[in-house]
């Protein structure tokens, strides 16, 4: 049997992105809905077949801990949400998936990996990249060292929208929106992945923010350093466009560009190796590895620890863009 998904908040990227994936999988389907919005229900169910005894509001969300049907809440609401909801789910006894960024805060992703380790349920985070073939090919290029030692690594992710208005999440910083959190964990994560390593510091960050009370950030740069010394530049934007990770070996390069679109993620090195074919739907990817992990007890490829460790270098960023001090990143 496929393991039975509740997505827990239907907005943009629930509607586009992960319903149509669902619809994809080996090792799991789409079966429950959670929403705060019950006039979504109708039409979702039409089109996904959901029965009506798989459908909750968040207020009664709670009564899915007895529906043997649902096995994973997958939490895809706006990112100051998912500590709360994450933990509610976990609460409840199902398996929790849970979008990038984790949470605000280290301390929030540790309640949810609490809560999660207390009830036994399994937690990845919604990192997409790490399940992608041609990212993948670019992993093994670093965990080999194919062109030597590292020696630096740049990693860019920016699109050239709007600046987000104050009325919704996105143009609102205590919800997580900006630049930085939506968009910058993007690049954060493929530092972490393109290197496997840990950075120790952030040594210098600038952040553009909007004039306006709870403004949010529209472009973030930082610097940071690893524990041998090497550097890394990092840049995220909501109004600037760019999209590329690129990592520099004694050796030779290599690199995705673009890094994180839904398609066409693609890399190459500097020998002239092309970094893999299309990629027909990466979020399918995903969810059956999850699932895998799961079914055999294995730890999901993005665990909360990861999700943990990138909020606290997205936190010594701001830090340090506010100080304009180096800043330590605690591991
Ligand atoms: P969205 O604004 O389109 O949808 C958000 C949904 O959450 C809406 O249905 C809204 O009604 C609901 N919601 C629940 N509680 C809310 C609250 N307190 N305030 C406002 N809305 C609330 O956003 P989205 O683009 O679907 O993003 C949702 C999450 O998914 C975010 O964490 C985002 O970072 C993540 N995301 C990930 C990817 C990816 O590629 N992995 C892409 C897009 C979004």
């Amino acid at each position: 049997r496929k393991l039975g998904v509740a997505l827990l908040g239907l907005g943009g990227y629930a509607k586009g992105q992960i319903a149509p994936a669902l619809q994809l999988t080996q090792h799991c389907e789409l079966r429950g809905l959670i929403t705060g919005s019950p006039d979504k229900l109708p039409e979702w169910q039409d089109r996904y077949g959901v029965a009506d005894e798989n459908c909750y509001t968040y207020d009664r969300m709670e009564d899915i801990a007895d529906n043997d049907a649902i096995d994973i809440i997958y939490v895809i609401t706006p990112t100051a949400t998912h500590r709360d909801f994450a933990v509610r789910a976990a609460a409840a006894g199902k398996h929790v998936w849970c979008e990038k960024p984790m949470a605000m805060t280290p301390a929030q992703c540790q309640e949810i990996i609490d809560a999660c380790t207390e009830q036994g349920v399994q937690l990845a985070i919604g990192y997409r990249m790490l399940h992608e073939p041609n990212t993948r090919q670019l992993i093994q290029l670093t965990k080999d060292r194919t062109y030597g030692a590292l020696t630096s690594a740049r990693s860019y992710a920016g699109y050239a929208g709007s600046p987000p208005p104050a009325d919704y999440w996105r143009g609102q910083r205590d919800m997580g929106g900006g630049a930085l959190y939506d968009m910058g964990v993007y690049t954060v994560n493929g530092l972490r992945y393109g290197t496997q390593l840990s950075p120790a510091a952030v040594v210098r960050a600038t952040q553009q923010r909007q004039d306006r009370p709870n403004g949010v950030d529209l472009t973030t740069t930082y610097t940071l350093r690893y524990p041998d010394g090497m550097l890394a530049e990092g840049k995220t934007s909501v109004v600037e466009k760019y999209n590329e990770l690129h990592i520099e070996a004694e050796n030779g390069w290599y690199e995705m560009q673009p890094m994180q679109p839904y398609q066409g993620v693609k890399g190459k090195t500097s020998d002239g190796k092309v970094l893999g074919p299309p990629v027909p739907n990466q979020q399918s990817l995903q969810m059956d590895d999850d699932a895998l992990a799961i079914r055999n007890g294995t730890q999901p490829i993005a665990p909360g620890s990861m999700g943990k460790a990138d909020i606290a270098v997205i936190r010594a960023i701001i830090e340090s863009a506010e100080t304009g001090k180096e800043v330590q990143i605690a591991s």
